[in-house]
């Protein structure tokens, strides 16, 4: 079946093979299976050989990838990104095991079935499709391309940010750079019916802030009045309390605006006249949902805790880790100082750990972002492109040390329970929109 000048029947295939290789990535590096890892990377020219031909590839920080397809001009770059690396999954619970990559009949038509269809190797798969496809025909950029495919992005990212590192060396400055992020929605904004495309300008910074308590231990029969682990959990209790100041920044209006101005009465009125809503929005926002809540304001979770090593004996040390998302506008230095007000409590050390601030926005006007919207309208006829906010992190955040037009976007068309299914079980991607998404990829390079 020949159709948009691409074999789709191989396409799948591709896919499916790529699943097929258990990529699973570990945050203990040491219980990674990196010999899955080399035989992803030399599965690739078998799979896709016009583009090894055309294009040069590097290995960085040990598996991921950095390819180069050399234009016909000098001229500032684009790169195109994704990450091979999978988040495990266990055998039990799949409705079709995670590593087949069976093809399932579903109502909205075939599906294929397993972990990294979603979160990225449907997103690498169709980068490299469309790449395939254009170097058979002969076609080749204006300018440079760079493919990176991360190899460590749901762990530690130190492969794109190494990649990134190199580039920066070399004076690479990209013009356009487009990672995985958002994707084509419905149903998720009250009074538009339309499908709507959020594409990432930036994403929220990321600590882990640990609290430690410490005091003398003893014997748990003759315990005193305050005890490390109730100091700790008073701590807990206080901040559970206090929530982050709540603010809409410039994308979050942006994105009421755009799609206010396609809903339906009376959101139309409350989403477009902003100068009379704002605070009751903001307010509502807060209280509407979990993910609405995430959108205007720095979070804190608290996920791991410790206590005494034994059931009999007072904690010496007792440590709460509370899994920090600081909002775009804000910074790491204003949550550690919110954190330290809430818990009201010199005696409960704060430690930031792995801090990463908000990223910098990218805008939503020029050429780079005009080629992602223009694309996405033409792929998804009928679509709303909005800017958002991520609220998870990317490989794609390394990229603004050198470049100012970051966006992230999955060129996907994702139900609520398809999404629900992101490092979860019986992760799956619809054919009809992988295929959709080799021509948003092969339109978007052509365009470059
Ligand atoms: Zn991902």
């Amino acid at each position: 079946m020949e159709s948009g000048g691409f074999d789709e029947v191989r396409a799948v295939e591709r896919l499916q093979a790529l699943v097929r290789v258990p990529t699973v990535s570990r945050l203990d590096e040491s219980q990674t299976e990196w010999a899955r890892f080399d035989e992803f990377i030399e599965l690739l020219p078998d799979l896709y050989p016009e583009t090894h031909s055309a294009l040069t590839r590097e290995v960085v920080a040990g598996h991921s990838l950095l390819y180069r397809w050399a234009g016909r001009e000098p001229g500032d770059p684009a790169v195109l990104m994704a990450h091979y690396d999978v988040v495990p999954a266990a055998v039990d619970g799949w409705e079709h095991p995670p590593f087949a990559a069976e093809i399932v009949p579903t109502e909205h038509g075939d599906v294929v079935w397993g972990r990294g269809t979603l979160d990225d190797k449907g997103s690498l798969a169709t980068i490299l499709e469309a790449v395939e496809a254009l170097a058979a025909s002969g076609f080749q950029p204006k300018h440079d391309l760079y493919l990176n495919f991360g190899h460590n992005e749901e762990t530690t990212g130190g492969g794109a940010s190494a990649i990134v590192d190199l580039l920066e060396e070399r004076g690479v400055r990209p013009r356009l750079v487009l990672d995985e992020g958002g994707a084509v929605v419905e149903g998720v904004f009250p009074g538009v019916g339309d499908p709507i495309a959020v594409v990432g300008v930036s994403e929220k910074g990321i600590l882990s802030l640990t609290m430690t308590v410490e005091q003398e231990g003893g014997h748990a029969s003759t315990p005193p009045r305050m005890t490390a682990t109730a100091r700790l959990a008073r701590a807990i209790v206080r901040l559970n309390s206090k929530p982050f100041p709540k603010a809409f920044t410039a994308p979050n209006l942006e994105m009421i605006r755009t799609l206010g101005a396609r809903a339906r009465q009376p959101f139309k009125w409350v989403f477009t006249n902003l100068w009379l809503t704002r605070p009751l929005l903001l307010g509502l926002f807060t209280k509407l949902g979990d993910e609405t809540n995430a959108i205007v304001r720095t979070t804190g979770a608290v996920t791991q805790l410790q206590g005494a090593d034994a059931a009999n004996a007072l904690a010496e040390r007792a440590v709460a880790v509370v899994n920090v998302r600081v909002a775009v506008g804000s910074s790491v230095a204003e949550a550690v100082a919110h954190v330290r007000r809430a818990i009201r409590d010199p005696k409960v050390r704060l430690d930031a750990q792995y801090p990463n601030e908000p990223s910098p926005v990218s805008p939503t006007h020029g050429p780079a972002w005009t080629l992602i919207k223009e694309t996405i309208e033409h792929t998804y006829p009928g679509t709303i492109v909005t800017p958002y906010v991520m609220l998870g992190a990317s490989d794609g955040r390394h990229f603004t040390r050198i470049s100012a037009n970051v966006y992230r976007f999955s060129p996907f068309q994702m139900s609520k329970a398809e999404r629900g299914t992101l490092h979860a079980m019986n992760e799956r991607i619809r054919v009809s929109t992988y295929l959709s998404g080799v021509l948003f990829y092969r339109q978007l390079v052509a365009g470059l």
